[in-house]
C-alpha cells in the first residue's frame, strides 16, 4: 500500500543524536567562573560530582572566580553585639552559622578579611572564629587588661604582607586590642600574632575623661581608629609603629566610624532626621581634615509613622564599606540603607541601637555554608 495514498504513515525515527557529553573541561570552568559570587551557587557546583568538586575547589580556580567578580566578596551577614539578639543573622540565602551550643555571654567586636571577633567579658577570652572554615582560636586578654577593670574594643586582620586579601582563610592574622583604665586615664593597645601566640608590647596615651568605646572600628593600611566615649575623638593606633595618637572630630554626638570606597577615614552622624557622612582629606602641604561630603534626609526613605514612633532615638551602628550600606537604628529596628540605590531594608525588629559587624566572603570549602536547612546539607553531603 502506498503509505502517501491513504495509509496512515510510519513514524520517522528519531534523528539520532551523540550521547550527551558534558563539556569539556575548559568550556566548564568558564561556565563556573560566571555563577553570582554568593557562596551557595559553588557549594551546589561542588555537589554535582567528584570532578566538579576537584574543578571547584581548585585554588587557582577560586582565585579565578574572585578576580572575575571583581575581588569584592558579597556581604553574607552580619554579627552584632546586642545582648538577647541572635549573635549572627544572616542577609544572603544559603549560609547560616549554628551559634545555639554558644554561651550568651559572647558578643561581636569585630569582623574582617573573613574572620569574626568575639568577646566573653565573664571570662576574658576572646575568640577568633572562621566561620566558612570553622576555625577557632581562643586567646586570654591581655595581661594587663585581664587584671584591671577596663573598656575595651578590638580588631582581627590578616597579618601584614597579605595584601589584597583574595583567599584569606589560610593566612595568619592579628589580633589588635585597644582597653582603656578607668583609674589612670590612660588607654593602651597591643597585638596578639597567630604565629607566635603571643601578644606584644603594650604602648599607651593619656586619655583623660575618655574611655575607648566599643563601636565598630576602620583600618586603613596597617592602622586602626577606634572611638573614645566621649564622641569627640577617635584613636589611631600604627600597628606598624606601635603607638597612638588621637584625633578630633568636628561633631560632638553618637556616630560611627566609616571608610570612604577609595580608602580615606570618614564618619556618620545622625542628626535629627539627616544622615551626615564626613571624609578625612589631605590638604597639599599635607594637613588632614575633615570635609563634610554628603547629607541624607531620611524624611524621605523612611515613612512619617517610622519616624514618628522613633521619638528621635536614631543613630547609626555599623557600617560595610565593601557593599556601601550603612546600618541605622531608628527605634525599636535596625534599618540597612544602601548608600548607591538609596534601598532601605528592616534588618533587625527589636534591638537596642547596639553595634553591627557586616560578614562578607567568597566561597571557601567548610561548614559555614548550608543549602538553607541543615538537612538538605546532610542529604547532600551522603549522596556524594
Ligand atoms: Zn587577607
Amino acid at each position: 500500500m502506498d503509505e502517501h495514498a491513504g495509509g496512515r504513515r510510519r513514524a520517522d525515527p528519531p534523528p539520532w543524536s551523540p550521547p550527551l557529553q558534558l563539556p569539556p573541561d575548559d568550556m566548564l570552568l568558564e561556565i563556573l567562573l560566571r555563577l553570582p559570587p554568593e557562596p551557595i551557587h559553588l557549594f551546589r557546583a561542588s555537589f554535582v560530582s567528584k570532578h566538579w568538586r576537584g574543578l571547584v575547589h581548585d585554588a587557582r580556580f577560586r582565585r579565578r572566580f574572585r578576580e572575575f567578580h571583581g575581588g569584592t566578596p558579597p556581604m553574607l551577614g552580619f554579627f552584632n553585639s546586642c545582648p538577647g539578639a541572635p549573635i549572627f543573622v544572616p542577609t544572603s540565602g544559603g549560609f547560616a552559622l549554628s551559634t545555639a551550643n554558644m554561651s550568651l555571654d559572647w558578643r561581636a567586636l569585630d569582623c574582617r578579611h573573613g574572620r569574626a571577633l568575639l568577646h566573653n567579658y565573664g571570662t576574658r577570652t576572646l575568640l577568633v572564629w572562621d566561620p566558612m572554615t570553622g576555625d577557632e582560636r581562643y586567646l586570654p586578654f591581655p595581661t594587663r587588661a585581664h587584671l584591671e577593670n577596663v573598656h575595651y574594643n578590638g580588631a582581627v586582620l590578616c597579618a601584614a604582607g597579605h595584601t589584597g586579601h583574595g583567599d584569606c582563610h589560610s593566612c595568619p592574622f592579628l589580633v589588635a586590642f585597644v582597653f582603656s583604665s578607668y583609674r589612670y586615664c590612660i588607654t593602651s593597645a597591643c597585638v596578639y600574632s597567630s604565629v607566635t601566640g603571643v601578644w606584644g608590647e603594650i604602648t599607651s596615651i593619656h586619655t583623660p575623661d575618655s574611655l575607648v568605646d566599643a563601636k565598630p572600628t576602620a583600618l586603613v593600611g596597617n592602622t586602626l581608629y577606634c572611638l573614645l566615649s566621649n564622641e569627640d575623638s577617635i584613636i589611631e593606633f600604627n600597628l606598624d609603629k606601635n603607638s597612638l595618637d588621637l584625633i578630633e572630630v568636628p561633631y560632638g554626638g553618637n556616630f560611627i566610624i566609616t571608610l570612604a570606597q577609595d580608602g580615606p577615614l570618614g564618619f556618620a552622624s545622625v542628626d535629627r532626621f539627616s544622615l551626615h557622612l564626613w571624609s578625612r582629606v589631605a590638604s597639599i602641604d599635607g594637613v588632614a581634615s575633615w570635609e563634610h561630603i554628603r547629607v541624607i534626609d531620611l524624611e524621605k526613605l523612611f515613612a512619617p509613622q517610622v519616624l514618628a514612633a522613633c521619638m528621635d532615638r536614631m543613630w547609626p551602628v555599623g557600617y560595610a564599606e565593601d557593599a556601601n550600606v550603612i546600618f541605622i537604628h531608628v527605634y525599636p529596628r535596625t534599618y540597612m540603607i544602601h548608600l548607591k540605590s538609596m534601598q532601605i531594608e528592616g534588618i533587625l525588629e527589636e534591638a537596642t541601637g547596639w553595634s553591627i559587624f557586616p560578614y562578607a566572603s567568597f566561597y571557601t570549602p567548610g561548614p559555614g555554608i548550608t543549602t538553607g536547612g541543615g538537612d538538605d546539607q546532610v542529604e547532600l553531603l551522603n549522596g556524594t
